[in-house]
């Protein structure tokens, strides 16, 4: 098949090809080279590779964030009033993973904005971080009823896309914000002060526990640990640098 009979079926398939303006066509005897010297005019600037790329990021994120909102993987989605997808800084350094939406969260779709979530945005300070510079998600994108904990099916069902999303960030490291989240992405039931002050691994993305703020509320005295989490973690951080 010759190349201008390609080029047609794919663009009845609705693929668009990427040409140079002027590229070097692969010829065949039938075709034979063009001798006539190139005119300046005719070299165009390529598209560079990574407007490309970058393109194709932006077309991943929106395809994802529509997948949440539509999601119905597991019964969270009847009793829910909306998907709390993630928010914050796209190419963040850090990803804040906490459990499940609350019901603030779930009735305002974004995550962490309840009195724990004010906490959490103090903590983050803590380390010289705002919210806009993090992206904070959760294990699962739909409020449980009553805020009982997740099932096991519904983590497994919602973890796909936690996986996409951080394979879209790319952060340089995971901080997991008490022991639900961190039991699910560890695949461990240890003691939240077995995990703590270390450095785990999750999918290649070091990852480091700390006590989740709706706990702190509840137990002032540990709020010093927290401090020291959150002075570990950022120092893992320096550590790579
Ligand atoms: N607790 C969480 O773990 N996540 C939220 O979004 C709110 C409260």
């Amino acid at each position: 098949m010759n190349n201008t009979t390609r080029l047609q079926y794919l663009q009845t398939m609705g693929i668009t090809v990427w040409q140079p303006r002027f590229a070097p066509v692969l010829q065949t005897q039938a075709e034979p080279i063009e001798s006539r010297p190139i005119v300046a005019s005719e070299f165009v600037e390529p598209e560079p590779m990574s407007a490309v790329s970058e393109l194709s990021i932006a077309q991943q994120w929106q395809d994802l964030t529509t997948e949440v909102a539509n999601c119905t993987k597991c019964g969270l989605c009847k009793t829910r009033t909306q998907t709390v997808f993630g928010t914050g800084n796209l190419n963040a350094d850090w990803l804040i993973i906490g459990e499940a939406p609350g019901q603030q969260e779930d009735e305002q779709g974004l995550p962490f904005v309840g009195v724990a979530g004010q906490l959490l945005t103090e903590m983050l300070r803590a380390i010289g971080l705002s919210r806009d510079e993090v992206f904070i998600a959760n294990i699962l994108k739909c409020r449980p009823p009553n805020n009982r904990d997740p099932h096991v099916d519904e983590i497994r069902q919602c973890e796909a896309y936690l996986h996409r999303q951080l394979q879209l960030i790319q952060p340089k490291i995971i901080l997991v914000v008490g022991r639900i989240a961190a039991h699910a992405l560890l695949n461990t039931d240890a003691a939240l002060t077995k995990l703590r002050a270390k450095v785990h691994d999750y999918q290649g993305t070091p990852l480091v526990v700390v006590y989740h703020p709706a706990y702190l509320l509840r137990s002032l005295s540990e709020k010093r640990k927290a401090w020291q989490d959150l002075q570990f973690a950022k120092q893992t951080l320096l550590n790579m640098e």
